[in-house]
């Protein structure tokens, strides 16, 4: 179940070529204790240790010298009871799957979270999130396995810190823990979230209908990553202070912004990169790209260089043109773990 130097391309959705020293394929419980020896082994070696799911929100910058964990644990269990439906679901499920079953089966809810790549178990890593909903408006609890003393556990959605792209998964236990499941309640009483873009013009505002809409949308507006790779938004969108919105709505009054529940207004990055002149930039095989300028594509021969030094160019351009930082929603991955922009380029 353990295999050595191999190649990365298939397990990242920007299809850059990496390699991983050692890859574990996690498929049932019953290898937890193998599991938890190849790490004890990798940690008396020094080797990094790596958690991936279907590798679509991250770049590996360079080849991986450790043991990269790859989760496939499966299995989908749905308690009906009167007013709601409770799902356990395996970490290795694919999320637009479970959406695309609950639809056909008449489990209303998680529509609006349609065709999001990726599995179940790194939805609650950055609390998933698309026209108007998130993970964390329908999680129960998340259960890992601590992977120092190989104990399970389970946090309730309060005790996971959800914020926006956000989660105690990225702070708090980062690199410890290892989601096994997730436990999602879906209430009977349905109402829809259709105030979002053109889903605001539908007239049959089913469940159905809303999920239909939503494939189609993002099928039309983002670029496929098994025909140009890509990792979706590339940057979050930044959330700055009342004070610093509205100097820029002097200068710019049509710049969209969204206020949020704490008073702090939400900048739209995409809108951001637009208006720096950026679509269509390209360093190397990496483009800005023509249709979604939050989105960087590999046109397929890019390297982790070139999208790393796009990357810089944009976040550069846009703090020139707005003095707005803006951070990287894509998780860099180095040799030795997680790393991000600014340690990356100090090294090329
Ligand atoms: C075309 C496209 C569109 C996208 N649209 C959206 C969108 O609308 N909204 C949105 O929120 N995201 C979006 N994304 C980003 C991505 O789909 C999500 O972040 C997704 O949850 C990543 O899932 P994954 O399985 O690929 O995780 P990976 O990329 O493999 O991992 C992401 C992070 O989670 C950690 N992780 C993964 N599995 C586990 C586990 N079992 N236990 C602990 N840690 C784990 C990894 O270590 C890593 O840090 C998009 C991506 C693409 C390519």
């Amino acid at each position: 179940m353990i295999e050595t130097n191999c190649s990365l391309k298939p397990f990242n959705s920007f299809a850059i070529e990496a390699k991983t020293e050692q890859l574990f394929y996690l498929k049932t419980r019953k290898q937890f204790p193998e599991l938890l020896n190849h790490i004890k082994i990798a940690e008396q070696n020094k080797r990094p240790i790596l958690i991936l799911g279907a590798g679509s929100n991250i770049l590996f910058c360079e080849n991986f010298a450790g043991l990269i964990i790859k989760v496939e644990l499966s299995g989908i269990e749905i308690i009906e009871s009167k007013n709601n439906y409770q799902l356990h679901i395996g970490a290795g499920e694919n999320w637009h799957q479970l959406v695309a079953n609950c639809i056909e089966k008449g489990i209303d809810g998680l529509e609006n979270l349609a065709l999001i790549p990726g599995v179940v178990g790194a939805a609650p890593v950055q609390n998933i999130g698309a026209y108007g909903s998130e993970f964390k408006d329908f999680c129960e609890s998340v259960e890992y396995i601590d992977l120092e003393s190989g104990e399970l556990h389970r946090l309730t959605t309060e005790q996971c810190l959800f914020g926006y792209r956000d989660s105690i998964f990225k702070t708090v236990v980062l690199g410890n823990c290892l989601i096994t499941q997730v436990t999602l309640n879906l209430t009977k009483q349905w109402h829809p979230k259709s105030r979002y873009g053109a889903l605001n013009d539908l007239k049959d505002k089913t469940a159905k209908q809303i999920y239909q809409s939503v494939c189609q949308i993002r099928s039309e507006k983002l670029p496929d990553p098994d025909k140009l790779g890509n990792a979706g938004s590339f940057f979050k969108n930044p959330v700055v202070n009342q004070e610093v919105a509205n100097a820029l709505l002097a200068r710019y009054p049509t710049m969209p912004n969204y206020p949020q529940n704490d008073g702090r207004i939400k900048l739209a990055a995409g809108w951001l990169i637009e208006q720096a002149n950026l679509k269509g930039r390209q360093i190397g095989g990496a483009v800005v790209h023509q249709q979604q300028a939050l989105v960087i594509v590999n046109q397929g021969d890019a390297t982790a260089s070139d999208i790393v030094q796009l990357a810089a160019l944009v976040r550069d351009t846009v703090k020139q043109k707005f003095n707005i930082e803006l951070e990287h929603e894509v998780r860099f991955i180095g040799a030795q773990g997680e790393t991000n922009l600014s340690e990356v380029l100090k090294r090329v």
